[in-house]
């Protein structure tokens, strides 16, 4: 057999992206490869990028990274989930939080009762039944893997961070476990003749990096995946038409949240994520519904203490890249794509497709089946994330043009059949692997006022006492060990309490 093992790799870019995958590779394959990043000090990243969603401390566990250390050197917190202000109309909220809510029964889901308890007038609020919006509403936490002597899940977290620190923090990582970096601005990239594959990256100094596989984490530019290699770009501005962010932080004026705050705005919505030492705040608005100007104002006239930075403009174009993978080149983070940040998840798909890439992890023939199927689970997972973001605009009861476009749009079809079968009858199938579970899509419609018409049958198997005593007895537990947590302050004093950063002037 003929040795065609990969042993070179280059990752362009250092920003979350590019430090993430030199993390993950140096962990999981450094003894086989060599693993180089180039990044440039000059371009620099962009910055933004602070919530995530509880699945990126499988990718910390593998990185062989202390939770501790690492929310200490982040300036980060503990989040719960996100509330969700005047998204299904104004002056109404809900949130989205992670973990299960109550306690299936029976073969069907916790939710089938709570909604029959709904129509009997014997449920309280969706939230009243989960562990982890107690905890968020109490502003509590505490890592809790169970509620003990009951069947019912514990507290199920992510976090928020600074994603500068975060970067730097894995590249301390990397480079511990032998990634190189380069520093450099690319100005230049090499390919072979015959079969189009990028041979190396050339440095402005005239360096040239060469590579058998070369990650994409070049950022929005897509420098080889798309500037060199034109793999083209879908967008989907159409079901999303928000395309700017406006950036600002803010010093704190309380301890910090276990949540972020999503609050919807004429024209698109505002995130407020607290950090240790700061929040980070944004507006992400429709350009074909309001100026830049005005969503500026919008901005600054909703935040809760004295900026620290000036505004700062990020323009988008929602949608992803043709292929992921295009030759030997894969594009990760920014360079493969971009959704908006309404529920976090950008960096859960650049964890995505590096463990993507470890399980397709090519040899220097590239196979094309191989490529094929990773671009096709990329694209899929995507998909699925988009339409997830797309329900929380449909679902709206607003009256502004933006939100009644929306509301009117045609959806995608995978779309449309999940929302016309929870209407119909109550029920929620999660597709194949996307990553949002029942229990969060029934969140958001429950809490956007789409209601279904009916419930399980099988929730009728119980009296109308009994099922009365079942909700009392999940609320009784949820709310009394909610009680027991230290507050989300406490605790982070208590744990991973971060230094005041250096030169700010800037206090927790
Ligand atoms: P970048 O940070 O742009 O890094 C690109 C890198 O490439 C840099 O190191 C740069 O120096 C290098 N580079 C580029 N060109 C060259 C060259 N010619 N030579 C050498 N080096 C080069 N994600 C979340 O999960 N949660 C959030 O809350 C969230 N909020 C967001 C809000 C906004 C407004 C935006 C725009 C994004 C948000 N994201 C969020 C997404 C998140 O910011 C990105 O997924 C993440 O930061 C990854 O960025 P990146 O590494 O792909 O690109």
């Amino acid at each position: 057999m003929s040795d065609s093992r990969i042993r070179d790799v280059v990752v362009v870019g250092g920003g979350t992206a590019g430090w993430m995958a030199a993390a993950a590779l140096s962990a999981t394959m450094g003894d086989k490869l060599r693993i180089r990043l180039v990044e440039s000090e000059q371009i620099g990243t962009v910055g933004v990028g602070e919530a995530t969603i509880p699945a990126i401390r499988l990718f910390n566990g593998l990185c062989g990274i202390d939770e501790n250390a690492f929310v200490r050197e982040t300036q980060g917190t503990f989040k719960l989930g996100i509330d969700f202000v005047n998204w299904g109309r104004v002056g109404e909220s809900y949130m989205h939080v992670f973990g299960q809510i109550g306690q299936s029964l029976d073969l069907i889901e916790f939710w089938q009762y709570w909604l029959r308890g709904r129509e009997e007038g014997v449920a309280e609020d969706l939230g009243r039944y989960s562990f982890n919006e107690e905890a968020a509403r109490l502003q509590r936490f505490g890592r809790v893997p169970r509620i003990p002597n009951t069947q019912l899940d514990g507290i199920a977290y992510a976090f928020h961070f600074d994603a500068s620190l975060y970067a730097k923090f894995l590249r301390r990582a990397a480079e511990a476990s032998g990634a190189k970096r380069i520093e450099g601005k690319i100005a230049s990239v090499r390919r072979n003749g015959e079969n189009g594959h990028v041979t190396a990256v050339v440095l402005e100094n005239g360096e040239a990096i060469e590579g058998e596989l070369f990650i994409d984490c070049s950022g929005f530019r897509g420098l080889l995946i798309e500037q060199e290699l034109e793999t083209g770009y879908e967008d989907w501005t159409h079901w999303l038409p928000c395309d700017r962010a406006v950036a600002v932080q803010t010093r704190n004026v309380a301890p910090p949240r276990p949540y972020t705050q999503s609050i919807a705005h004429p024209a698109g919505w505002q995130w407020r994520i607290p950090l240790q030492h700061r929040t980070g705040n944004g507006h992400v608005f429709s350009t074909a519904h309001m100026s830049e100007d005005e969503a500026t104002q919008v901005l600054l006239d909703n935040l809760e203490g004295e900026p620290i930075t000036d505004p700062r403009v990020i323009p988008f174009t929602t949608g992803m890249r043709k292929k992921a993978w295009n030759a030997n080149v894969i594009a990760l983070g920014l360079s493969s794509g971009f959704i908006e940040p309404l529920e976090s998840t950008s960096i859960h798909l650049i964890q995505n497709g590096i463990a993507r890439l470890i399980s397709h992890f090519p040899d220097r023939n590239f196979a094309p089946a191989n490529v094929e199927t990773y671009n096709r689970r990329i694209a899929y997972d995507y998909e699925r994330i988009r339409d997830f973001i797309i329900l929380h605009y449909w679902a709206n009861q607003r009256d502004e043009p933006f939100w009644t476009y929306l509301r009117e749009m045609e959806l995608p079809e995978v779309l449309r059949r999940k929302i016309d079968l929870f209407k119909d009858t109550g029920r929620i199938f999660r597709e194949q692997e996307e990553l949002f579970v029942e229990v969060g899509w029934f969140q958001v419609l429950i809490g956007q006022n789409i209601l279904p018409d009916t419930y399980h049958p099988l929730a009728d198997a119980l009296t109308k006492d009994e099922l009365a005593g079942f909700l009392r007895d999940i609320r009784t537990i949820v709310a009394a060990n909610a009680q027991k947590l230290p507050s989300h302050e406490e605790f982070i004093t208590r744990t991973c309490a971060a230094a005041p950063p250096q030169g700010t002037g800037v206090t927790a």
